[in-house]
Order: C-alpha cells, then sequence, then structure tokens
C-alpha cells in the first residue's frame, strides 16, 4: 500500500484508513494522485510527524497501533488520564461557567485573544504551574466553526507548548480530518493549560481557576460547535458532574454555540472499539455545521 510514499506519510495514510476501518468504513478505491491531499500528508501537524522523543512517549508506543492492548498502553502517558466517566473527585465543587461575554468584532478576534494570553501571563494562579515546562494556550483559528475542548497537556503538548500533538492528538486530527476539516481550520484548546504531574486529572480546584480562561476563548472565537473530548471537558465545560453516556449523542445548547461530548482520543487509543461510537458524536457535529459525511468511492 501507498508504495512512493516516505515512511512518515505512508505511516499517516496506515493510520488514517485504520481510523476509517475501525468506523466500519472499509473499502476504498484508487483514485489518481491527489497532490493537495499529498500535501496535506506531509504537513508536519497531520502526518503525526511532531510525534516527537520525550518522556510522555516512547518509540515503542508511538508505533503501536490503535489494538495494541490496553496494558501496554497505560505505560504511554498520553493516554493515562482520560479515562471516561472518570475520578473527577465526586464531592469538591464545580464552578458555574461565568457569564458570557458581549461579543468581540470578528475582526479583532486574533487580538482579543492575545490580550487572553497576555492576562493569563506566565500564571502561577494555581499549583499545575509548578510541573509545567509551557503553558499551553491553544491551536487554530479565531474565526473557527468548530472548537475542541480537551482535559489538560501532556508531556509532548507541555514541551512544544501546543494541545494535541502527541499521539491522542495523531487521532484528533485523523478525526478533524475525516470530517473533512483542517487542523487549522479549528480551534483546540483545553479546561487546564499547564500539565498535571503524571496526565492526571485535574483537581477541581485546578480546573475551577484556569477554565475562566478558556470560556473567555470560547465567548471571543464563538464557535457554531463544541466537542468537549471526555468527562473532565464535558464536566467543566457544562458545569455538572454527570456520566458522560447520558451527555452523548445529543445536541447541548451552550453559551450561544452547540455542545456535543464525544470520548476524549486517549481514551479511542486504549479502547479502539468505541471510534464507532465516537464518529456517531461526530457526526453530529458534523450535520450541525453542514458538512458532508467523506465520499467512500
Ligand atoms: N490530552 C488533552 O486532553 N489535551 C491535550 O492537549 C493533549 C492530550
Amino acid at each position: 500500500m501507498a508504495r512512493g510514499l516516505d515512511p512518515t506519510s505512508r505511516e499517516a495514510l496506515e493510520e488514517r484508513l485504520r481510523f476509517y476501518r475501525d468506523l466500519g468504513l472499509t473499502e476504498f478505491y484508487r483514485r489518481p494522485v491527489d497532490l493537495a491531499l499529498l500535501e496535506q500528508l506531509n504537513a508536519a501537524p497531520l502526518t503525526g510527524g511532531v510525534a516527537t522523543e520525550n518522556e510522555g512517549e516512547t518509540g515503542a508506543n508511538r508505533q503501536a497501533d490503535a489494538n495494541q492492548n490496553s496494558q501496554t498502553q497505560s505505560q504511554n502517558s498520553q493516554t493515562q488520564s482520560p479515562g471516561e466517566d472518570q475520578d473527577i473527585p465526586p464531592r469538591k465543587p464545580i464552578s458555574a461557567p461565568p457569564q458570557v461575554a458581549a461579543a468581540v468584532a470578528v475582526a479583532d478576534r486574533e487580538t482579543a485573544l492575545r490580550m487572553i494570553r497576555e492576562d493569563l501571563g506566565d500564571c502561577t494562579r494555581c499549583a499545575l504551574h509548578k510541573g509545567r515546562n509551557k503553558i499551553v494556550f491553544s491551536d487554530g483559528s479565531a474565526h473557527a466553526r468548530l472548537f475542541f475542548v480537551g482535559e489538560g497537556p501532556g508531556a509532548d503538548e507541555d514541551a512544544q507548548g501546543l494541545p494535541f500533538v502527541g499521539r491522542a492528538g495523531q487521532l484528533l486530527n485523523n478525526m478533524i480530518g475525516a470530517m473533512g476539516l483542517k487542523r487549522e481550520e479549528v480551534y483546540i484548546a483545553n479546561v487546564v493549560k499547564c500539565r498535571p504531574p503524571s496526565n492526571r486529572t485535574p483537581e477541581p480546584e485546578e480546573a475551577n481557576t484556569c477554565s475562566p480562561f478558556l470560556f473567555r476563548q470560547i465567548d471571543v472565537v464563538r464557535p457554531e460547535v463544541i466537542v468537549a473530548l471526555g468527562a473532565t471537558a464535558a464536566t467543566y465545560l457544562l458545569g455538572q458532574r454527570q456520566p458522560l453516556a447520558g451527555l452523548r449523542g445529543r445536541v447541548h445548547a451552550f453559551r450561544g454555540s452547540k455542545l456535543i461530548v464525544t470520548y476524549h482520543p486517549a481514551f479511542l487509543l486504549r479502547d479502539p472499539r468505541q471510534k464507532k461510537e465516537a464518529w456517531a458524536d461526530l457526526q453530529i457535529a458534523m450535520r450541525e455545521l453542514g458538512l458532508n459525511p467523506p465520499q467512500r468511492d
């Protein structure tokens, strides 16, 4: 398969095909080479070429495909934390989301986001700052129609200062690509902007301290659709603790946007059988955005 591609592109293509297969899309036909697609595959953030040598991801883990057994997967700190319906301490309060801010003129969105970043500064508001390397503010477009919210940076993100650039990020890139979008067209941020030690779930105090910045980012971007990736994102966005099962599969009205809850990509790496479910959630998002499902011929 894919003879003539360089190893990185080939690996990315194989990963994409595995993703489609897991979604139940199994029949593909060859078309003449699409140069734009080739270029996209060669662009580092979309290919997985960004996965770097660092403590969060061993070479063995990077090679592991989505079907690898969960014991090996759990050694990868990228995939450790975001379980679904996981361990947000039950008795600790979750702050109610703040009031929606006044709309920012479309032309001023980049500036407004820069101002939020400046307000955040070299943040020491919670204990997470002690272990961080880089603050992970966001990635993507200030004009995105679709906004993904994850839990918090892992080792790769902490090293690079960008969200979702490790293995879970590769899967998220594939999910975005499967929706017919490019990573640079969407906006990506997390509930907390500093890496929790050993990729543990953020404490309520940490998430409550950091999430006001996320809400400000959402209010500036004003996306049509927000996808909450996993239980932590769903919990702190909606301001209520509820099992993921009760939140998935429907559209929540949220700060003038439509919010859809799905599994965290790191969870999907551990349990690839749930990718079909995640794809069903993403199709709800696509429907709300008026996007067509990918062509199968
Ligand atoms: N997991 C997250 O929740 N966010 C990231 O940015 C990376 C992994």
